[in-house]
């Protein structure tokens, strides 16, 4: 049986980013994994309580809170999304998710500093951290091809 994937709803073309522009990633995998109906969608940050638009967020370095520019504290909204990933997965037996790079509920590698400025540090979303925790591996839209190598085969 084909393992399914958790993938982020922006990458589908759905509009739930925060800034109310769509972004739809456009990958022959994608389309074939379409096709293959692997795909189980998730917004995190729609599924904890947010809307769109919404205030851009990000995690604060010190804290570890998820603020909003103006500095409303989302920490419940993201966490309780990353509980809804993490159901999903679990329902579904998912071992890989595919989630956009750099948002502080998807990101994998990279994520902004929590100073609105555009700098980005290593790290992970709220999210992405975790379905990590829970054993799930989590790539991005730069590491597409890696998470294709580990499809199917039983390496958990
Ligand atoms: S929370 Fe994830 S799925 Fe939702 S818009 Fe941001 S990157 Fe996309």
């Amino acid at each position: 049986m084909f393992d399914k994937i958790l993938i982020s709803r922006c990458f589908l073309g759905d509009n739930v980013r925060y800034n109310n522009i769509v972004l739809t990633y456009v990958h022959p995998l994608i389309e074939l994994w379409q096709q293959q109906k692997r795909f189980i969608t998730i917004c995190p940050e729609i599924s904890g309580g947010l809307s769109v638009p919404r205030e851009p967020a990000e995690i604060q370095q010190k804290t570890k809170e998820v603020r909003t520019k103006s500095g409303i504290n989302v920490s419940a909204q993201f966490k309780f999304g990353a509980q809804q990933a993490l159901t999903l997965c679990q329902q579904h037996n998912i071992r890989f998710a595919l989630l956009k790079e750099s948002s502080p509920s998807c990101g994998s590698t990279l994520i902004y500093d929590g100073s609105f400025s555009n700098n980005k540090v290593l790290g992970e979303g709220i999210t992405s951290q975790l379905l990590t925790q829970h054993k799930i591996k989590v790539f991005s839209e730069n590491t597409i091809e890696r998470l294709e190598k580990l499809l199917d085969k039983a390496i958990c």
